[in-house]
């Protein structure tokens, strides 16, 4: 016999009922995202190699040995996304979607690809909701950006969590800090060996280093807000006060950094309390150069990514379920499952949830088949039904039974 075929590593399925708690944040996401003028793009999987290596940096974990990258048939490079925000940079300036006057909101939810060590919050596809506001440096469209973030983390209903914040001022601020941090590191020892490179390619990376040993020698470094310039200061200071006077709670993180080179000024991150080493559930910041690396106009920008695995596994298990009442028609015999269906798509046309069973089964394992479908009724119906006119409607929960005219069935089900 042939042997089973698996998932690939690091890939997962995921399954009813979990798929329900997905389909919750991600309704509760749309209709934040449309409260403040967000309007979606879908974009492909696959983008060219040489987005991903321009836009987010050769020196990066994620360009150096995240990426899957292979050769299609015509041998053109090609790479499954690692992250949206190149993509979306490229579908906004091919379409000419960055035309016209005021700030472009858009957002797009989906799989990511990257090649890292599965483990606890880490796979190898996850998924993301993605936030992108492109056109304005205003502080307060930071402030905006960080808003609309926190309320969708609300809505869905996640429990402790510190919001971080950092500036990571403009490339001048960061050349003098990189400069700064560099002499800061270059006697150090005991780096990790991407750590000993990157302490001369690109300093700033080393911040964001997950080994015990770097992050220790680290909490004596250079921090970036020593190093900004009025202007970047000020714009700094002017998201913190937005963000204090909106009720958000938030801490400054001097050492934040993203994963990513492109970002400049404001960064954060929201990390949830409980969930081990893998706690950030959402990261972003502005990207102000990126536009132009791409080829594109000056466009400065700002925008966020949840990443949804890790959010899942802190949000309330029952999140999204209980909306709507099921019901479940147990027919028995051929002529009640004939009348039995009619009444389900009646059902269903005055949307209420309906589901019966074909296979013509007992009355007990019928109750026993709703009660694993989760019905919240059922209406029995039998021949006696059918010669009175009337079905059983039993309420699941209490077990109770009333009799209920067949006629009057859906309006009494939709009125329930
Ligand atoms: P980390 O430091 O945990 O590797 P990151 O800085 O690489 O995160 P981002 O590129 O900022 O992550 O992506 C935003 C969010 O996407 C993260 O906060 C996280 O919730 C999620 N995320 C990133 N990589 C993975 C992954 N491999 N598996 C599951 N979720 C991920
Ligand atoms: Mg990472």
């Amino acid at each position: 016999m042939a042997g089973k075929i698996k998932a690939i590593r690091g890939m997962r399925d995921i399954l009813p009922p979990e798929t329900g708690r997905w389909q919750a944040v991600e309704k509760a996401a749309r209709e934040a995202f449309a409260l403040y003028g967000y309007k979606e793009l879908r974009l492909p999987l696959l983008e060219r190699t040489e987005l991903f290596a321009r836009a987010i940096g050769a020196d990066t974990d994620i360009v150096g040995k995240e990426m899957y990258t292979f050769p299609d048939r015509h041998g053109d490079l090609l790479t499954l996304r690692p992250e949206a925000t190149a993509s979306v940079l490229r579908a906004v300036l091919e379409n000419g979607l960055d035309q016209g006057a005021g700030v472009k909101k858009l957002y797009t939810l989906g799989p990511m690809f990257r090649y890292e060590r599965p483990q606890k919050g880490r796979y190898r596809q996850f998924h993301q909701i993605n936030c992108e506001a492109l056109g304005s440096d205003a502080p307060e469209l930071d402030a905006e950006v960080i808003l609309l973030l926190m309320e969708i983390l609300k809505k869905v209903q996640l429990g402790a969590n510190r919001l971080l914040v950092n500036s990571l001022g403009c490339p001048e601020c960061q050349a003098k800090f990189k400069a700064g941090l560099g002499l800061f590191l270059i006697n150090k020892e005991g780096l990790c060996e991407d750590c000993q490179r990157r302490r001369t390619t690109n300093p700033l990376r080393v911040l964001d280093c997950k080994s015990a040993h770097c992050r220790e020698i680290l909490k004596d470094a250079p921090v970036l807000r020593d190093y900004l310039d009025p202007d970047c200061l000020a714009h700094f200071n002017r998201v913190l006060e937005l963000l204090s006077r909106f009720g958000v709670t938030y801490e400054e993180a001097p050492r934040l950094v993203r994963g990513l080179d492109y970002y400049t000024r404001t960064a954060f991150e929201v990390v949830a309390v409980g969930l081990g080493a893998q706690d950030a559930v959402a990261g972003g910041g502005r990207y102000n150069g990126l536009a132009k690396e791409l080829g594109g106009p000056d466009l400065p920008a700002i925008g966020f990514a949840i990443g949804e695995d890790r959010l899942m596994e802190v949000l309330p298990e029952n999140l999204g379920q209980g909306d709507g009442k099921k019901v479940f028609l147990a027919a028995l015999g051929p002529a009640a499952l004939d009348l039995a269906f009619s009444l389900l798509q009646t059902l269903r046309q005055a949307g209420v949830a309906g589901e019966m069973d074909f296979g013509n089964r007992s009355l007990k394992a019928q109750m026993t088949l709703a009660d694993r479908l989760g019905a919240d009724y059922t209406v029995i119906i039998g021949d006696r039904e059918l010669e009175t006119g009337k079905a059983t409607l039993r309420r699941m929960a209490t077990g109770d039974q009333q009799e209920v005219a067949l006629s009057l069935l859906p309006m009494v089900l939709a009125g329930l």
